[in-house]
């Protein structure tokens, strides 16, 4: 059974951190080799549909498959230990900054003004789409984030066995949860049964 990508992070480098799952003590990898990692890609909409088969089927010798799923997978170890040194109130380490950096010197993008659903934004568009300019748009959302967004929002999900990060914009900023469906239910009839249980003579 293929387990769906998670998309609740409410930021792109998020949802790339919770491509790695846990169950309590077992890990759930959902990144399982360079295809998934694609498929990941497109999904989050980080590279055109036809744009990903054009470069994997055409011309694979433009790219190693193999290496850029090593340093994907290299990207989001680092992403993961950033999320926690945020969440405790630390700064991300400068390689991961390196990293950031290189990625966005690497694959440049357009950047454009426009005005989406009432409000103002900026548009990037990569100048070569391709396996690796997915990473560039998650370091990008990164680089992003990092510049305006506000660090204390970012939750890891109240799930002990649960190590989804999100970025909380509920309206009052009480979001507990990665979602209802995953852990919130699941904590809620956890709750009800204990209870019930206390209340039995
Ligand atoms: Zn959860």
């Amino acid at each position: 059974m293929t387990v769906p990508f998670p998309f609740l992070g409410n930021a792109a480098w998020l949802d790339f951190v919770n491509t790695e799952l846990s169950n309590g003590d077992d890990k759930i990898e959902l990144l399982t080799g360079f295809d998934a990692f694609m498929r990941w890609g497109r999904e989050a909409k980080l590279i055109d549909r036809g744009e990903g088969h054009v470069l994997e089927n055409a011309a694979p010798e433009r790219f190693h498959p193999d290496a850029v799923f090593e340093e994907a997978l290299a990207l989001r170890a680092e992403l993961r230990k950033a999320v926690g040194d945020l969440t405790n109130g630390q700064t991300p380490g400068s390689p991961l900054l390196d990293q950031i950096n290189k990625l966005l010197g690497d694959h440049p993008a357009v950047l454009s003004l426009k005005r989406t659903e009432g409000t103002w934004q900026i548009g990037s568009k990569p100048v070569v789409t391709g396996p690796r300019s997915v990473l560039a748009r998650v370091a990008e959302d990164f680089a992003r984030f990092m510049a305006t967004a506000d660090p204390m929002l970012l939750r890891r999900c109240a799930s002990e066995r649960c190590q989804i990060y999100f970025y909380d914009t509920s309206k009052n900023h009480t979001r507990r949860w990665c979602s209802m469906e995953f852990c919130g239910n699941r904590a809620k009839v956890a709750g009800h049964r204990s209870r019930l249980q206390r209340s039995r003579p």
